[in-house]
């Protein structure tokens, strides 16, 4: 990531951060890799992201490494490991960081990808489905997205009572249909049926789009948090589309799961974010049951949408003052001075090349500064300088020891 790109990371991140504070969550951060099975557990063996997309590899020691693929299987580990949610306790955790997955590079999908997200450990009231999908949509909105441009999908996995009878509905529904479904779905009969709905081929989403649907089979408890999820959203005003489709690649999903998409800019990959909620992978760990939900969302799909919608990251200034030196015999004084406005907090640049007076302060305008502090022999001599406003070009003389009180004040 060049300037430009990590300056937008750095920008997401922020938001994030302050967003993300005013709902309670801290900051956590997991290894870049973990022991093989925190994933294949987690995640499951099933999944494209387990049995295709893992960069997997044994370490000196033997031991089968992986770089993490995504960052709620490892925030749940080590929320395990160290105790966060013992005795009912509730853990709000928000991670940053690249992750990886050997998918088939293309506009908005790459091996090495950037992701935020935010876990929600511990709650299992529909309140908390309701905030989780609330904070991923403002953060969107906090980053300049307007809203419409937005759309937020939602649905239902239900649970380890209604799942599984569901589950081998599609499965017998696909060999029903097989004649008509491509070679990838008629596998998946066997080992993930409901990923046959996330095929992209139109044949398959046709005869997918005939299949029941899980919000018609949920047991008497999944329908109420359901019912109630969707209820809260209403309150708060979030719109949301229903998408019975809306099967989100990872095994451990219950209950609640969306997405976010946004149209312009991203082509097929058109999730910028998305999450659920995973009340039994603490279990699959050994853990005790522990209701959890999350979302991650990706820096490189977001800026794509950010760029398609118009909206500029805000630039820091390079210098709000630029040091120009009229000669030689004053570096030590002009050097002194603009340590002393960075002291003070205030961006300062100054010429390291021996530049002329003109060209710095071309160099002044080139980085946006908006003062020129000029600093020359005779001024020197009686102790001040001259501060520029390359606004109004309106020039005043400020004496050394005053430098950083008057020039705070300049910039106002
Ligand atoms: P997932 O962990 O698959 O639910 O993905 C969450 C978000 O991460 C997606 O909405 C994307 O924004 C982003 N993402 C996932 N996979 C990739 C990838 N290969 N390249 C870039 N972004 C990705």
């Amino acid at each position: 990531m060049l300037p430009d790109v990590a300056r937008a990371w750095e920008h997401l991140q922020r938001t994030a951060q302050e967003l993300f504070a005013r709902y309670g969550y801290e900051p956590i951060y997991t290894p870049l890799f973990e022991h093989t099975e925190v994933f294949t557990r987690g995640i499951g063996e099933a999944t494209d992201i387990v049995s295709k997309e893992m960069y997997t590899f044994e370490d000196k020691g033997g031991r089968s490494i992986t770089l993490r693929p995504e960052g709620t299987a490892s925030v749940v580990r080590s929320a395990l490991e160290h105790s966060l949610t013992a005795n009912g306790a509730q853990a709000k955790l928000y991670y940053a960081g690249p992750m990886f997955r050997y998918e088939r590079p293309q506009k908005g999908r790459m091996r090495q990808f950037w992701q935020i997200g935010i876990e929600f450990l511990g709650a299992p009231e529909p309140t908390a489905d309701a905030e989780v999908i609330t904070v991923l949509v403002r953060f969107f909105e906090a980053l300049g997205l307007p809203r419409e441009s937005m759309r937020l999908l939602l649905n239902t996995m239900g649970d380890e009572h209604c799942r599984p009878v569901y589950r081998d509905e599609i499965a017998a529904f696909i060999r029903a249909h097989a004649d008509g479904l491509c070679e990838e779905c008629q596998r998946r009969a066997e080992t993930n049926p409901l990923r046959a709905f996330d095929c992209k081929n139109p044949g398959c989403r046709e005869i997918m789009a005939e299949a029941p649907i899980l919000r018609d089979r949920l047991c008497d408890d999944c329908a109420a948090h359901y019912a109630a999820v969707k209820s809260h959203l209403d309150a708060l005003g979030i719109n949301y589309i229903e998408d019975p489709s809306l099967v989100r690649g990872l095994d451990y999903y219950t209950r609640t799961v969306f997405e976010i998409q946004v149209d312009a800019g991203l082509g097929s990959q058109n999730a910028i974010g998305g999450g659920g909620r995973y009340d039994r992978l603490m279990q699959e760990y050994g853990g005790p049951a522990t209701p959890g939900l999350g979302f991650a969302l990706g820096f490189e799909r977001t800026l794509l949408a950010l760029e398609a919608a118009g909206i500029e990251i805000p630039a820091l200034p390079r210098a709000d003052v630029y040091v120009a030196r009229v000669d030689d015999t004053v570096t030590d004084a002009a050097f002194a001075l603009a340590q002393a406005l960075r002291d003070a907090g205030i961006a300062t640049e100054l010429d390291h090349q021996g530049r002329s007076l003109k060209s710095q302060f071309k160099q002044a305008d080139r980085l946006g500064a908006r003062f020129v502090a000029v600093v020359g022999p005779d001024e020197l001599a009686a102790g001040a300088f001259t501060l520029r406003n390359m606004g109004t070009k309106e020039e005043t003389r400020v004496a050394l020891s005053d430098a950083p009180a008057a020039v705070t004040a300049a910039l106002g």
